[in-house]
């Protein structure tokens, strides 16, 4: 992977980042005080926003606002809860969370961040509007305004109550299955309309957060592109894939893309991801997903690629994001 700089990897999640402020830079002249987390992440699911506004602008914002007063809510909820503990010190059951050896708490509850996700802009959009954030300049605008009143309201909203509320690319490694399948249950007249993947094998899926539809027949160049202009408003952690699929671009290629990416674009971080065959009959790993072994035939393999963030066995996937799996637009970097 990757990014800018300026940046520092310190959430629980190998890919986010955080923006640093003049505080958080002064930590780092004492490394050892730089002890920063994310307590929880509250994933709003954006398309049932539209299915619930009706194509109406207002309600569709007014809705917005409330499910980031209700995020707040949870996370008070959390952060009441998880500060008693503390407060019980060295009997309580985060006694090693309150050892004090520098001035203050091992775990620094007062730089903790409470952050605020989104899963389905691309159905929000694509409902709300009749288009997808790919297929016109409008629809990307008509998203990148979404995402700019979130940003607006959680900072608002978490000055309100004191907390510390980016917004982050929620990793929905589950909850892009999970609210699909909801939505097919309780909005069965407008969910099917953009709910991507089989729905007849029920491989169905949203797009994850602001990503555009991973289907989408553009270059990888023009995602990184459009999918960084979300990437200033998503404070805690944006991200673009680059699915390469068998494709193994030379190195000079991938470094003239990676300076192309950040000298033209605003995207903040990239990650190539290509996708292997391992065998478990012969023991050897081949570039591509294929149903057999090209070295020995055997069908006894595992498909390894990224599900979202890190490389794992596609046997282990929930059937959402095999369903997204087999929609990804591969590229290729020449
Ligand atoms: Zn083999």
């Amino acid at each position: 992977m990757f990014d800018r700089g300026g940046t520092a990897k310190i959430s629980e999640c190998c890919r986010l980042t955080f923006k640093l402020d003049d505080n958080d830079l002064n930590d780092a002249k004492t490394p050892w005080k730089m002890r920063y987390s994310a307590m929880q992440n509250v994933t709003i699911n954006l398309p049932r926003i539209a299915y619930e506004a009706h194509q109406d602008d207002e309600k569709l914002f007014r809705l917005l606002e409330e499910k980031i007063e209700l995020v707040a809510q949870a996370h008070l909820q959390k952060k009441e809860f998880i500060g008693k503990l503390l407060g019980m010190g060295k009997f309580g059951p985060l006694a090693l969370l309150t050892m004090n050896l520098d001035g203050e708490p091992y775990y620094r509850f007062n730089k903790a961040s409470f952050l605020i996700g989104m899963v389905g802009l691309n159905e929000l959009v694509q409902y709300h509007t009749g288009q997808q954030m790919h297929e016109s300049k409008e629809a990307t605008k008509f998203g990148l305004k979404v995402i700019s009143v979130m940003k607006k309201h959680s900072e608002e909203i978490g000055k309100k109550y004191g907390l510390k509320m980016p917004l982050e690319q929620t990793p929905a490694e589950s909850t892009a299955y999970r609210f699909a399948k909801l939505d097919m249950k309780y909005y069965p007249l407008q969910a099917p309309t953009v709910i991507r993947g089989n729905k007849g094998a029920g491989e169905i899926y949203y797009t994850n957060s602001t990503y555009l539809n991973v289907g989408a027949q553009i270059s990888a160049i023009e995602r990184v592109k459009a999918e960084g202009l979300f990437h200033p408003l998503v404070e805690a952690g944006a991200l673009s894939h680059v699915w390469l699929g068998e494709h193994k671009p030379p190195a000079e290629n991938l470094a003239a893309f990676v300076v192309k990416t950040f000298q033209n674009t605003q995207n903040s971080q990239i990650a190539f991801s290509p996708e292997f065959t391992s065998c478990l009959s012969c023991g050897k790993t081949a570039r591509g997903l294929s149903d057999t072994c090209p070295y020995c035939h055997s069908p006894n393999v595992e498909g390894i690629t990224r599900v979202t963030g890190f490389f794992s066995k596609t046997s282990g996937w929930n059937k959402g994001k095999l369903g997204e799996l087999k929609e990804r637009t591969r590229n290729i970097i020449s």
